[in-house]
């Protein structure tokens, strides 16, 4: 048989179902896999008292014909930037040391309510700004997959953890949260699906706030279909937070099986790179192919905005950080370092609870936001997303997905581009476009790089049309084939 955690979420919950095996065996082989791949650090937390207790709460309803759904009985991991209760709440800064929140986070406890069972919490870059999981004040999350020679790699970020311990076999599916690539970019540097719902589609209440008006959670799995299952579960609308959507749940899983015949396939030009790597190019040329192949019409658009779109998420992005981390004072969370006077103290605690890329973006937000600086920046990068938003639109009218890829790159090594903040936010500029227009978005693995490292293609649907998403997700994952697993984290192949 083939070993337990070695199932995706969907074989593992009809493995409970047929009673294979039972909830606790399961938690204990991905508790025992957890222990074993350590090395990775991708877990700032575990759960192991929890888990068990969970899984065999889930043992009881189902002995009881109770149980709850797809779900009940499926271990997963948790981003330390979801609050839970009473389990210990870093978003991977110092500055929220000691910090166990006396609530849960409404996406994490309506997983909970549908019988997942948290093995832990996973590692991240602090506060969710990064690239590569290297800002974490509980250091760097090691990539499965090895570089040449053995080398270690970073596993994308700012899901790091949670993409680490979904690729590495620790479990079989994870949250994370996505304000401008961080679901999607990891899951393609890990070779597993990462998926990005419609702004508005899951819950923000209880989510550690990095920028309010693009934060989303969302899972990240090794199959499609796991994905729109996971996603069933933790979508919805929660009147405790006015931006999400008064839109009923939708089955995500219908459209699984449909194909893309006759589906309109639409390729930006923009998305040409100079530089790009030729096997990028050639991953994304073959993705065209494939989804032609069966039976979808590929056709070329035009989002004339897209170059800004970067560069306007760094003005969005660190205004909206600055303010929602203004909260940390040394007065109300965690971390205070003692001063002579109450602004002393604000600023012993900040100076060292925050780490360098958190304090760039509080800078770089409090000078685009301050009188005289905000016509400038920030209205302006607000205009720029509108216009951003208005090309999706177009293009939309025309077709209905987009293809592109992921990531312009593969893993790199842990270390690079650390001394170059520009290159690192490079990473998401195939994502973060999506991420301003509030759209749905989802990473699919591929294929491999010269290297052996995974590569993701990257599909974007219309807001609220994420059935029509995963369908063709679905069908560029038949198509790809893609079953290249990593050295297992304990050594020798799995
Ligand atoms: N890498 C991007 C940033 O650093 C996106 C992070 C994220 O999506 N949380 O802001």
């Amino acid at each position: 048989m083939t070993a337990l955690t070695e199932l995706s979420l969907a074989e593992a919950g009809q493995g409970l179902e047929a009673s294979d095996f039972t909830a606790e065996e399961l938690t204990r082989a991905c508790i025992e896999a957890l222990e074993g791949g350590r090395d990775l650090n991708a877990f700032i937390t575990e759960t192991p008292d929890i888990a068990v207790d969970r899984a065999k709460a889930s043992d009881a309803r189902r002995a009881d014909g109770k149980a709850a759904g797809s779900m009940d009985g499926i271990p997963i991991a948790v981003k330390d930037l979801f609050c839970t209760e009473g389990v210990l709440t870093t978003a991977g800064s110092h500055i929220l040391d000691g910090f166990t929140p006396a609530y849960e986070s409404t996406v994490s406890a309506n997983l909970k309510d549908s019988g997942a069972v948290m093995l832990g919490k996973t590692n991240l870059d602090e506060f969710a700004m990064g690239s590569a999981n290297v800002t974490s004040y509980y250091g760097p999350v090691k990539n499965p997959w090895k570089g040449p020679g053995g080398k270690d790699m970073v596993p994308g970020g700012s899901s790091g953890g949670s993409a680490a311990a979904v690729a590495g076999g620790l479990c079989p599916g994870a949250i994370g949260t996505d304000t401008g690539g961080s679901i999607r970019q990891p899951a393609s540097f890990t070779g597993i699906v990462g998926m990005k719902p419609t702004y508005g589609r899951c819950s923000r209440w209880g989510i550690v706030a990095f920028a309010s008006s693009l934060d989303q959670a969302g899972p990240l799995t090794r199959t499609v279909e796991d994905a729109a299952i996971m996603l069933g579960a933790m979508a919805g609308h929660d009147a405790k937070d006015s931006t999400s959507a008064p839109i009923d749940v939708a089955d995500f899983s219908a459209g699984l099986k449909e194909g893309v015949k006759g589906m309109k396939v639409g390729i930006p030009e923009e998305y040409t790179l100079d530089g790009m790597p030729a096997e990028i190019e050639a991953l994304w040329q073959q993705g065209m192919d494939w989804l032609k192949g069966q039976g979808a019409e590929c056709i070329d658009v035009s989002l004339p905005h897209t170059k800004y779109a970067l560069p306007a998420y760094y003005i969005v992005a660190p205004a909206e950080a600055s303010s929602n981390l203004a909260r940390y004072d040394g007065v109300r969370y965690g971390l205070r370092v003692e001063g002579e006077t109450l602004d002393d103290m604000y600023m012993a605690t900040r100076a060292l609870g925050f780490g360098d890329e958190v304090r760039r973006r509080v800078l770089i937000g409090t000078y685009v936001l301050s009188a005289g600086y905000y016509d400038a920046y920030y209205r302006q990068a607000q205009k720029v997303r509108t216009l951003i938003a208005r090309d999706f639109r177009e293009a939309f009218e025309q077709v209905d997905v987009l293809l592109t890829p992921t990531a312009p790159s593969a893993a790199f090594a842990i270390g690079d581009k650390m001394d170059d903040p520009v290159a690192m936010y490079l990473n998401d500029v195939f994502t973060v476009p999506a991420s301003m227009a509030g759209l749905p978005a989802i990473s699919v693995p591929a294929g491999l790089d010269g290297d052996g490292l995974p590569l993701g293609l990257h599909l974007i649907a219309k807001p609220f049309d994420e059935v029509t998403l995963f369908r063709s997700a679905s069908a560029l994952e038949e198509a790809a084939g893609f079953d290249a697993r990593p050295p297992s984290p304990k050594g020798g192949a799995s």
